[in-house]
């Protein structure tokens, strides 16, 4: 309605297709013509609910800051009626019925919560995980959001750092494919549609490269690093069409990310073509004070002439900019630039022409938490698990007519089956371990009890992992000696094991990092205790970060890996241990034998004198370890086996724009259907910098049934052969390649062959 008050001059179709921008352009000029400085300043300051509701931003209340048009979106407000309510006083109160925009931390779902990301990118299937961003852009509308602090690209190698759980793991390539998916999964067929969030992907750039993985380190490489290794799910998201960028806590080649003009405009917008607009992260433009680059007013100015165009919470912009522009440390053009990209994407958002576009009472009521929601999350964590050991087919275990043991602190369990990051989520809606189970077996078999050990009794962890003051782990009341002995009766009554452990809830996520990351003491106690019985113990694993796991994969019979599932976590796992879903999940992460390894991953440049496992003069290996993972990226097992045969590549000599194809049998040799993620990795042996041992480049996930065979092709062209060389110059350089096409990055069948220009 707002938007016919506008003469638009640019109305015939041959305009529209010469300049599809044309009509937005003209409509934000026009309004932009008649703004004053401080309703263009204003438009560039996020605030939080918190201050809303408090009314404290600046001091004053939000209304009165609306009327000075102080504010350009919220964030953390949402639910039909609230939105409403603030939306109206946006549009009463601003001269020219700017709408405000609602943004959120929907991460892995908004009420309906899927697995976390890390879990949710082992499943390598993208159609779900479109899937789970379209629910989640669904539910997160029908609640009146209009953006998604979603989703979190960086690559991240260092299993200490806690916000690994946030991201798809360590391959550049398969980060963007999932970059996209989720891009896609957000903002729909079309942004204006009414259930459509724009994606704001983050942390732009290298947050997940800090050293030591300490939260909100240093972050320090060479240009070829950050090129080929880094920047390739960022850059993939740009591609996909994403609508705006959060700028990252971390420096960048020396210079905070927030402030880092080559990284916001000469990398983002000018050789990628970015065309949204950048958020800081939250009260980061402040926090560039303490990385020693001036006061606020300082580095508000060198963060809006960097390119950052939205200062979330900390109001550097909105307390500064003025004074800036009128000691000329700034330009009119550059406050125009960011508050120009800020109207833009609310009017890409279709919230001019519909500010209430999304409020619609009845979705309200119907979308969350839908029974088809659920379910789709349901299906996307059974998808998600990896099966990390199944000696002599422990697992599935039988529904009938067997003694089960239940035993750990994450069994019997709500809070902790979510994972990080679920500011809608309800843990009480969440089904349980044991729930799940008993779901599945209902009284066919006998399921005892018992919590077993407490989740940690480190008082000083304990406390760290509390969040804002909430209790997030507790000790039990009774004796650790008590809890232990529990278990053991249960599992001695039993045939079978099932230990639930793991991480809980808040040991992974932000502010999460971990220096020693394996199961926590009291856990691994109760574990080694268990192991001594000698019956088949099942350690179905809770973890938002690879774990040190060299005990476990000794002793365990078997291990699956759930990550933090999400709401129908219970019901999932209880699919899952008893056969009703095939586990098809595959390691997005390299798990290593232990912390000193790190950082540890597959693709990994050769050193000038290769490790070998056989004798050799200098080793390029640790003295007391192996420099191998005890499970490598890719990895993941079946109920059923697969064999791989007959590798056979159509050329081995190739020149130019040819494709090769590269063809190799996979056989379902085992008893269950299944499905398998064939990989593909290249390896680059001859080319004028040194280029990691292989990088996947492609896969498929397919299902076989007992028996099937098939053939399963690739097609693989010179674009796939692409790198940044030392002059960051993009492309293939001829010479040798080594094909490789397999069940994970460390068991492949491997071709050679040669591609000239
Ligand atoms: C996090 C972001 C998040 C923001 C808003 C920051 O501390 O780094 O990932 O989107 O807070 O909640």
């Amino acid at each position: 309605a707002t938007a016919a008050l506008f003469v638009l001059p640019f109305n015939s179709a041959k305009a529209q297709k010469a300049n599809p921008d044309a009509k937005m352009n003209a409509f934000i000029g026009d309004i932009m013509k008649k703004m004053t400085l401080d309703e263009k300043i204003g438009q560039l300051n996020l605030i939080t609910s918190g201050m809303a509701i408090t009314g404290t931003v600046t001091n004053n209340g939000v209304e009165a800051n609306l009327k000075k048009g102080a504010i350009g979106g919220i964030f953390g407000l949402y639910g039909t009626q609230q939105v409403r309510e603030m939306q109206e006083l946006a549009i009463k109160n601003s001269r020219f019925k700017i709408p405000l925009i609602f943004g959120l931390d929907v991460i892995h779902g908004h009420r309906t919560i899927f697995p976390i990301p890390l879990g949710i990118s082992t499943t390598w299937d993208m159609g779900l995980i479109e899937q789970s961003a379209r629910i989640a852009a669904r539910e997160a509308t029908a609640e009146g959001l209009n953006w998604v602090f979603s989703p979190m690209v960086d690559i991240a190698r260092d299993a200490r750092w806690g916000r690994i759980s946030e991201g798809s793991g360590e391959d550049p390539w398969y980060g963007g494919q999932v970059a996209q998916a989720m891009v896609k999964g957000y903002q729909g067929k079309s942004m204006t549609d009414a259930d459509a969030v724009m994606a704001c992907v983050k942390h732009f750039a290298l947050y997940g490269a800090a050293e030591a993985g300490r939260e909100y380190n240093t972050a320090d490489m060479s240009k070829v690093a950050m090129y080929n290794y880094y920047m390739p799910p960022y850059k993939a998201a740009v591609d996909a069409g994403a609508g705006s960028f959060m700028s990252s806590f971390n420096v960048v080649d020396g210079v905070p990310a927030t402030v880092n003009r080559w990284l916001l405009t000469d990398l983002l917008r000018k050789q990628w073509g970015f065309k949204g607009f950048v958020v800081s992260d939250y009260t980061a433009l402040n926090e560039v004070t303490n990385h020693g680059l001036g006061d606020l007013q300082t580095v508000s100015a060198l963060a809006l002439k960097a390119g950052l165009d939205m200062d979330m919470v900390g109001e550097g912009f909105l307390s500064t900019l003025k004074k800036s522009l009128q000691e000329k440390k700034i330009t009119q053009a550059e406050i125009d630039l960011a508050c120009r990209r800020v109207l833009e994407a609310k009017y890409k958002l279709g919230l001019f022409a519909n500010p209430y576009k999304s409020l619609d009472p009845a979705r309200e009521k119907s979308e969350p938490m839908s029974e088809a929601n659920r379910k789709a999350a349901r299906t996307t964590a059974e998808h998600s698990f990896v099966l990390l050991k199944n000696d002599n087919q422990v697992l599935p275990l039988k529904k009938a007519n067997s003694k089960i043991a239940v035993v750990g602190p994450l069994a019997d369990n709500k809070r902790d089956m979510l994972g990080t990051w679920v500011i809608a989520g309800e843990w009480e809606k969440s089904v349980s371990v044991l729930e799940g189970i008993k779901n599945v077996v209902g009284n066919s078999s006998q399921i005892t009890y018992a919590k077993g050990a407490n989740i940690t009794e480190d008082t000083a962890f304990m406390a760290r992992l509390n969040f804002f003051g909430q209790q997030m782990v507790s000790i039990d009341k009774r004796s650790s000696d008590d809890l232990l002995e529990e278990a053991v009766k249960a599992a001695k009554k039993s045939d079978v094991i099932v230990a639930v452990v793991g991480e809980s809830q808040s040991m992974s996520g932000e502010s999460s990092s971990r220096a020693d990351i394996s199961i926590p003491e009291s856990q691994q106690r109760m574990l080694k205790e268990l192991a001594k019985l000698g019956k088949p113990l099942v350690i179905v694993l809770f973890n938002g970060r690879p774990l040190t796991l060299t005990w476990e994969n000794e002793h365990a019979s078997a291990i699956l890996d759930v990550w933090a599932p999400g709401t129908e976590a219970g019901n999932a796992v209880g699919e899952v241990l008893f056969g009703n879903y095939n586990p098809s999940g595959k390691l997005t992460t390299t798990f290593p034998r232990s912390v000193g390894q790190i950082p540890l991953y597959y693709n990994h440049l050769n050193t000038g004198r290769p490790y070998t496992d056989g004798p050799a003069k200098f080793k390029s290996v640790y003295l007391d370890i192996s420099n191998d993972p005890l499970y490598p990226f890719g990895y993941g097992l079946s109920y059923t086996k697969f064999s791989y045969t007959n590798l056979r590549l159509s050329k081995t000599k190739l020149k130019g724009n040819e494709t090769l194809q590269a063809t190799v049998t996979v056989t379902n040799t085992g008893g269950y259907a299944g499905e398998e993620v064939v990989q593909l990795y290249i390896g680059d042996p001859a080319a004028s910098i040194a280029r990691p041992v292989k990088e996947l480049k492609g896969f498929q996930k397919l299902n076989f049934q007992p028996g099937e065979r098939k053939d399963v092709t690739f097609n693989i062209t010179p674009a796939q052969l692409k790198f940044y060389n030392s002059q960051l110059k993009y492309d293939w350089e001829a010479g040798d390649f080594i094909i490789q096409v397999g069940t994970s990055s460390s068991d492949v069948k491997t071709g050679r062959v040669n591609w000239a220009k």
